[in-house]
C-alpha cells in the first residue's frame, strides 16, 4: 500500500499542471524571441525548455501557436478607488480591466479610499474589502497625511503599514483631495527620513503647490474654462520645480524616491541628472503622456484632462527617449476612471474629472505606438511594462520574470493582430477612452495568473473573482 502510494506521488509530480507550447518568450540577455515550451506545477513556473526538447506530460496544454509569452505585465499605478469612490470604479472592475489587458498584478493607490490607507487598521479594512473582488494579484501602497507627521503619529503608523506589505508610501506636493492633502516641505522631509529607515520607495505627485494654486486661482478669476487654461493653470515650471524641490531633500536624506506620471522633458532633464550622480530615483511615465500632446487635449477637451496635464510636443518626444535610455523606469497607467459621461462632458474645463482609465489599453497601446513604430523592443516593453516595477517594489522575482520559480503569470500575446478600439467594450467602469476607434496592431489573447486562464480573448473574462491575491512587499 505504502508502495503503491509512493509511486502514484513521484507519478504525480512527474506530470505538469500545465504545459504551454509553441511559444515565442523575449530573451532577457539579448532581446532575441526563443521557441521554448514553458512548464507549470502549483502555480509557478517549473521549467522552460526550448521547443526542441522532448515534451513532458501535462494535464493540460496551451499551444500558444507562436505568440509572444511575455510575465504577467504589471501596472504599478491604479486608482481602483474602492472603498469609497465606486461609482467610478471598484476592484471587481478594475481587475477585469486589468486582466483583459494582460496585467496580471496593479498596485493601487492609497489615496482614492476611503478612508486612505494611512494605518494598520485602513490598510486592513480595505484589504479585507478588495480581496474578495480581486481578479489578479495585486499590491497595496500606502500613504501619509501631513496631520500624521505632525502630530508625530506618523512613525508608528507607517512602520504598522511596512508590517502589513505595502510597497511604498504615495504623497502629493499639491493635491485636490480634501482627505489626503498635499505634503509641506518640513512634512517631506520627516516623512523621507522614516521611510529610509523602513527601506520603503517614497512616491510622490510632483507639481509645486504655490504655482499651480496661483496660477489655476489666476485662469478661473478670469473667465477661463477652455481646456488650455488647464494647462496654463497647472503651469509647465511646476513639474520640473517640484521635483528639483523633492531631489533636494531625497540628496540629504537618501532615501528611495520615485516619480510618479512624469509630463515634462525638464522635470525629466533632472531625473537624468540625479541618477547619473548616483542618487536612488526612479520614474514613471504614462500611455497618455506618450501618445497624446497639448494640442490633442485641446481638440479632444474633458476626455484627455489629466493631472499633471499633457505637454508639448517636444515633450511627449523626449518621454520617448527617456524610456529608451533607462532615464524612466517604467511605464504606468495612472488609471482612474470618471463617471462617463457625468464627469467627463462639463463645458467648463475645471468642473471635469481628471482622469483616463488605461489599465486594459496600455498593452496594446505600446506594441502598437511602442513596438511596430520602432521606438521600443519586445525587451523594452517587458522591462518597461513588468519586470522593473516588480523589482523597484519588492515583488521579484516571484512577479515580472519567466525564471523557474516565479509566479506563473503570462500575457500571452499576438503581436500583429490588428483590432479597434469600442471604449464601450472596456471592462472598466469608465467606458472612455482617448483611443476610441484607434486602430490597433498588437492583441492580448490570454492573460494567466498563478497559471490559472483569467481572460481569453473571444471569451473575454474567466477568470473567478477573489481569485486574485494580494502580494506583500519583499524589500
Ligand atoms: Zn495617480
Amino acid at each position: 500500500m505504502s508502495g503503491n502510494l509512493k509511486s502514484w506521488t513521484s507519478l504525480r509530480s512527474d506530470k505538469m499542471d500545465l504545459r504551454i507550447v509553441n511559444a515565442r518568450v523575449v530573451s532577457p540577455e539579448n532581446g532575441e524571441l526563443i521557441r521554448v515550451n514553458v512548464y507549470v506545477e502549483g502555480g509557478r513556473i517549473k521549467a522552460v525548455e526550448p521547443s526542441e526538447a522532448p515534451l513532458r506530460e501535462a494535464f493540460q496544454e496551451i499551444d500558444a501557436g507562436g505568440d509572444v509569452l511575455f510575465p504577467g505585465f504589471i501596472d504599478p499605478h491604479v486608482h481602483f478607488d474602492d472603498p469609497g469612490f465606486t461609482e467610478r470604479e471598484d476592484f471587481e472592475t478594475g481587475t477585469r480591466s486589468a486582466a483583459a489587458g494582460g496585467v496580471t498584478t496593479v498596485i493601487d493607490m492609497p489615496c482614492t479610499s476611503i478612508p486612505p490607507v494611512t494605518t494598520g487598521e485602513s490598510f486592513e479594512n480595505k484589504l479585507n474589502i478588495v480581496e474578495p473582488k480581486a481578479y489578479i494579484d495585486f499590491a497595496l501602497w500606502g500613504g501619509v497625511t501631513p496631520q500624521q507627521v505632525e502630530s508625530g503619529e506618523y512613525e508608528q503608523t507607517l512602520e504598522n503599514l511596512k508590517q502589513k506589505g505595502i510597497v511604498g508610501v504615495k504623497f502629493y506636493t499639491v493635491s485636490g483631495m480634501d482627505l489626503y492633502p498635499g505634503m509641506t516641505v518640513s512634512c517631506m522631509d520627516k516623512a523621507f527620513r522614516k521611510l529610509k529607515e523602513l527601506n520603503l520607495v517614497c512616491a510622490v505627485h510632483a507639481e509645486d503647490f504655490h504655482l499651480v494654486d496661483y496660477y489655476s486661482n489666476l485662469m478661473q478669476e478670469n473667465g477661463r474654462y477652455d481646456p488650455e487654461s488647464w494647462c496654463e493653470g497647472r503651469t509647465y515650471e511646476a513639474e520640473p520645480a517640484a521635483i528639483w524641490s523633492l531631489v533636494g531633500i531625497t540628496e540629504k536624506v537618501k532615501n528611495k524616491l520615485h516619480i510618479v506620471h512624469l509630463s515634462t522633458k525638464a522635470g525629466l532633464s533632472i531625473i537624468r541628472c540625479e541618477k547619473a550622480k548616483g542618487l536612488d530615483v526612479s520614474a514613471e511615465t504614462c500611455p497618455h503622456y506618450l501618445l497624446f500632446n497639448s494640442e490633442d487635449f485641446k481638440k479632444m477637451g474633458a476626455i484627455l484632462k489629466i493631472a499633471p496635464p499633457l505637454r508639448m510636443e517636444e515633450d511627449r518626444l523626449g518621454l520617448w527617449e527617456g524610456l529608451k535610455d533607462g532615464s524612466l523606469d517604467f511605464i504606468a497607467t495612472d488609471h482612474a476612471a470618471g463617471v462617463y459621461p457625468g464627469e467627463k462632458n462639463h463645458p467648463n474645463i475645471w468642473k471635469n474629472y481628471a482622469g483616463i482609465p488605461g489599465v486594459q489599453t496600455a498593452v496594446p497601446s505600446m506594441l502598437t505606438f511602442g513596438y511596430h513604430t520602432g521606438l521600443l523592443s519586445f525587451l523594452d516593453i517587458q522591462n518597461l511594462m513588468s519586470r522593473n516595477a516588480a523589482v523597484r517594489y519588492g515583488l521579484y522575482p516571484r512577479k515580472g520574470t519567466l525564471a523557474v520559480g516565479a509566479d506563473a503569470d503570462f500575457a500571452l500575446v499576438d503581436p500583429d493582430r490588428e483590432w479597434a478600439l469600442d471604449p464601450g467594450k472596456l471592462e472598466t467602469k469608465g467606458k472612455y477612452s482617448p483611443l476610441a476607434g484607434e486602430k490597433f496592431k498588437g492583441k492580448v489573447m490570454k492573460t494567466l495568473v498563478r497559471g490559472e486562464v483569467v481572460y481569453e480573448d473571444g471569451k473575454g473574462i474567466i477568470g473567478q473573482k477573489g481569485y486574485g491575491k494580494f502580494i506583500k512587499c519583499d524589500l
